[in-house]
């Protein structure tokens, strides 16, 4: 259905001399941006993508969108798999594309970063200086995604979530007017409301970032045959409590149906980011023998660089929980993984899909972490036990295949959910937004009293619900009721 508008969308940035920075269906340049999302959900057909190179017009492009009425959508990366997160149908997509540096400054060590920027090039720029950042494992993915989601990272154990790490948001409001938020200034709850609130009050022209020493890493994937589940799963039960004391010690565990093998594999993602060689937490672990073992000493940028297992060009489906540590809950979810992947060779004959049933600690040690550094909005300092983030994924090439797989998805993560459920604290309560379907609730998971706060936020300082309304995608807090 198209969106009502006042002018056709093109033509409402006439006198804003953005000339090639607006891209039409007709041109060979928006099929290219089109074709740059990760996900075929992501490529609804928005009547034009404008391309601002400065947060000035940024400001400007807001203001003209606000002054027409016009429903607009907010690209960084593109790398949320669901539709209409950051595209939109017959709408004006902003891609924020040309917003992409990284600019370190030696007095002071920090880092600006445009939200277009991948963490490829972040990490490429920062090695320069002998420094990272704590930012994406994958280095195709996009900074202002991540960052605004929270971000989980190597150095999660630490340092809390990627957002923890920020000093300062440049935003441009629903009024076209530019601030600059951080922890003591006056827009303070504005910037702690953008740590982990996502596109609900602006849209974030730069990010301010500590940067940290981090020169070499050990880590890599192990890959072991499926008959080793059910040791890898207690073996990741038996890590996370370790975590406190292994914070440089990084763990992420896939059971994985590859289309290309025709097989489940079991694979072990691990990453020291201290430089350690087999550190002590992984003995369980290293001591699985693995068909193939690919872990160096190498760098931030090298393995995020390296590390690309989904390719664009696929329908994904995911479905997120945060579980307790408990191997209970982790059998439960290979079961029915293996179940889903019986179905799917039924759908599939030639088995070329890929899924993921993927755990990664996530200990309580994080929130504590993250108020430690200042606090998000995220509530995950409340968290009550060790938790571990599971996500469920089906990557599928077609629509017809999507039509079945989505619910087949959908069943998986409830039945998880509710067998989690029927443990003593087994469902925490937090949903990582950034690994979340749209049929869940992140925002929410955060708890009464943080909704409370975002709504405030929104409230202050885009009093005609600009963000929610006009710009309806990603996961909006009017879709909460308190
Ligand atoms: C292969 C892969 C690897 C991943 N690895 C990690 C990982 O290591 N750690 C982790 O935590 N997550 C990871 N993720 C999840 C990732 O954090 C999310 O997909 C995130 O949304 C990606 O950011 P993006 O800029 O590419 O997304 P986009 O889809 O462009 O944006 C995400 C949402 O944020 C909004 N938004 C984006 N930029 C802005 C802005 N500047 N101002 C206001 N709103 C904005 C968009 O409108 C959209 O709703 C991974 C995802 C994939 C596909």
């Amino acid at each position: 259905m198209a969106n009502k508008t006042t002018k056709n969308p093109a033509e409402i940035f006439s006198e804003l001399n953005l000339q090639n920075q607006i891209l039409l269906p007709s041109d060979g340049e928006y099929q290219e941006r089109q074709e740059s999302f990760w996900s075929l959900y992501s490529k609804v057909e928005p009547a034009c993508i404008v391309r601002p190179t400065t947060t000035n017009e940024v400001s400007a492009i807001v203001k003209t969108l606000v002054a027409s009425g016009q429903k607009f959508a907010v690209r960084s990366g593109g790398h949320t798999q669901w539709a209409g997160a950051n595209n939109i149908q017959d709408g004006v997509t902003i891609d924020l594309q040309f917003l992409n540096w990284t600019k370190f400054d030696e007095k002071t060590r920090n880092v600006d970063i445009g939200p277009g920027a991948r963490w490829k090039d972040v990490y490429t720029e920062l090695e320069k200086h002998g420094r990272v950042v704590a930012g994406g494992r994958n280095g195709k993915v996009g900074v202002g995604g991540l960052l605004l989601g929270g971000g989980k990272t190597f150095f999660t154990g630490s340092r809390g979530l990627a957002c923890d790490d920020i000093i300062s948001f440049e935003v441009v409001l629903a009024d076209g007017s530019i601030v600059t938020a951080d922890a003591t200034n006056s827009q303070k709850d504005l910037f702690m409301a953008l740590k982990g609130g996502s596109g609900n009050f602006g849209i974030v022209t730069n990010f301010k970032m500590q940067t940290f020493v981090c020169e070499k890493i050990w880590g890599g994937f192990r890959i072991l045959s499926k008959e080793h589940i059910s040791d890898a799963l207690q073996a990741l039960e038996d890590f996370t409590p370790h975590v406190p004391e292994e914070v440089d010690s990084n763990i992420l565990l896939f059971i994985a149906y590859m289309g290309k093998l025709k097989d489940v594999v079991v694979i072990e993602a691990l990453v020291q980011v201290g430089a350690v060689e087999n550190a002590p937490a992984y003995n369980k672990m290293i001591s699985i023998p693995a068909v193939m073992d690919m872990c160096k000493m190498t760098t931030v940028r090298e393995l995020v660089s390296e590390y690309d297992p989904v390719p664009n060009g696929y329908y994904n489906c995911f479905y997120t929980l945060t579980i307790k540590n408990d191997v209970r809950i982790f059998n439960k979810a290979a079961d029915l993984h293996h179940q889903v992947v019986g179905d799917l060779k039924a759908l599939i004959p030639k088995g070329n899909f890929l899924t993921e049933c993927l755990f990664q600690p996530f200990s309580k040690c994080i929130g504590k972490r993250s108020a430690e550094r200042g606090g998000n909005i995220m509530g995950i300092s409340a968290q009550p036990e060790d938790g571990v983030l599971w996500v469920a994924i089906i990557v599928i090439k077609t629509a017809e295949q999507e039509k079945v797989a989505y619910p087949m998805l959908q069943k998986w993560g409830e039945s998880v959910r509710d067998f989690a459920s029927s443990i003593e604290n087994g469902l925490l309560p937090w949903v990582y937004m950034n690994y979340a379907d749209k049929s869940q609730q992140p925002l929410a998971s955060y708890g009464a009293e943080n909704v409370k706060k975002m709504k405030d936020v929104a409230a202050k300082y885009d009093p005609e619900e600009i963000f929610q309304k006009l710009c309806p995608g990603g996961f909006k807090i009017s879709d909460l009721t308190l």
